[in-house]
């Protein structure tokens, strides 16, 4: 995104709006722009030239007759940088050259007052207001001759049109843009809220809604290819008695730093998850039973063999881990974990601390004291 702006900024604005010389030169054909036009331009300028302090004078009296404008344009610094352009715009009044340079400049002016604030009404009112002041002094010059006049004014009126399109096409641009950027800030937010709703704030790994659906994804496609994919069910001993002899807020710890141990011993496609309170589930990807039985094994035995320390307390904790491996008859996601919580309850009854395969056996056992 960031790139995207950046590549916009360093293209012209011409190119963005995709002006072209051919374009520029379509336009003009559109308004009838022709030879008398340019001589009569020559002339316009020198009478614009005459006299364009007062001009630009004359416009922002006009314009700070009201009270929204005033708002704007309360920044002396501002306004001086206003008449700049406006005065640079007005004495190249029409003198367009081959290339889109003139269209550029046009829509450069229009972006500096879209930026500053400065509404499309107003400044296409003020459009009106410069053709009234530049007429009035035409009028003035060429009072005894009303056919020479009628065709300056001809010629004044298409250079402003031709002007004033490039400011609605820059307005509607810039519009169109901040739309575009406040879309993509949105779909950001969008996706960093989605991401945190699938994410359990503790451990950082999938909630139990997120871990059930990336289980539910894996499984079926398992299933479909008859691929191996292989359940641990991973449950803390004794947990109760380290939050009742440290605190909560080791526990909390305790919890992180198991799902640390466990993360770093599972590959990046592998599934992991927070089932419940010091409960987790492990979907291993593409992985034999005797993998699986490994894999557990090791993270069984090196979580019992670290020593957790936390803010003066220190404790060792150990787990039990169910494993189950897919198998044809187990035709739900929930069914696989169920079993595989069925093993790790038949860990708990055999002395907690390791690791067992689910077996018939397990599904007919109750629940351990
Ligand atoms: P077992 O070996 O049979 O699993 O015993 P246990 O004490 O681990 O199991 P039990 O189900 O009796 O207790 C689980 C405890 O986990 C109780 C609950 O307060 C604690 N717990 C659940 N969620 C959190 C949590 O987010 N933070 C902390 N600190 N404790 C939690
Ligand atoms: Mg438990
Ligand atoms: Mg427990």
């Amino acid at each position: 995104m960031a790139e995207q702006r950046g590549t916009q900024a360093a293209r012209s604005l011409c190119d963005q709006l995709q002006i072209t010389a051919e374009e520029l030169q379509t336009r003009l054909a559109f308004l009838s722009f022709g030879e008398q036009d340019e001589r009569n331009l020559v002339e316009i300028r020198e009478v614009i030239s005459s006299g364009v302090e007062e001009l630009i004078g004359r416009v922002y009296d006009h314009l700070l007759q009201f009270e929204e404008l005033r708002g704007i344009l309360s920044d002396p610094m501002l306004v001086e940088r206003l008449k700049g352009s406006q005065r640079q715009y007005l004495l190249s009044l029409g003198q367009l050259g081959d290339d889109v340079e003139y269209a550029e400049a046009r829509l450069r002016i229009g972006l500096t007052h879209e930026r500053v604030g400065l509404e499309q009404k107003w400044y296409l009112s003020a459009y009106h207001k410069l053709f009234e002041l530049i007429l009035q002094r035409l009028a003035v010059r060429y009072s005894g001759d009303a056919c020479r006049l009628s065709s300056l004014v001809l010629t004044l009126n298409k250079v402003l049109r031709l002007d004033e399109i490039f400011v609605v096409e820059m307005y509607y641009h810039a519009t169109t843009q901040r739309q575009e950027d406040s879309f993509c800030q949105l779909k950001d937010a969008h996706r960093q809220l989605e991401g945190l709703s699938r994410q359990d704030s503790l451990t950082l790994v999938n909630n139990r809604r997120a871990l059930m659906e990336e289980l539910a994804l894996e499984f079926q496609r398992s299933r479909r290819y008859q691929h191996p994919f292989a359940l641990l069910f991973l449950d803390i001993d004794h947990f109760k008695e380290i939050n009742d002899r440290h605190g909560h807020a080791f526990g909390d710890q305790v919890l992180l730093h198991v799902v640390q141990l466990a993360r770093g011993m599972i590959r990046p496609a592998d599934i992991i998850g927070r089932y419940g309170g010091e409960e987790f589930v492990i979907g291993l990807v593409e992985c034999e039973q005797a993998g699986a039985l490994q894999i557990a094994e090791r993270i069984r035995l090196k979580i019992s063999q670290d020593q957790f320390a936390w803010e003066h307390h220190v404790t060792s904790v150990t787990v039990s881990i169910g494993v189950v491996m897919l198998s044809p008859e187990i035709d739900q996601v929930e069914t696989f974990v169920t079993r595989a919580d069925q093993a790790m309850y038949h860990a708990k009854r055999r002395g907690r601390n390791r690791v067992e395969l689910y077996n018939e056996e397990c599904a007919s056992m109750n629940q351990p004291e």
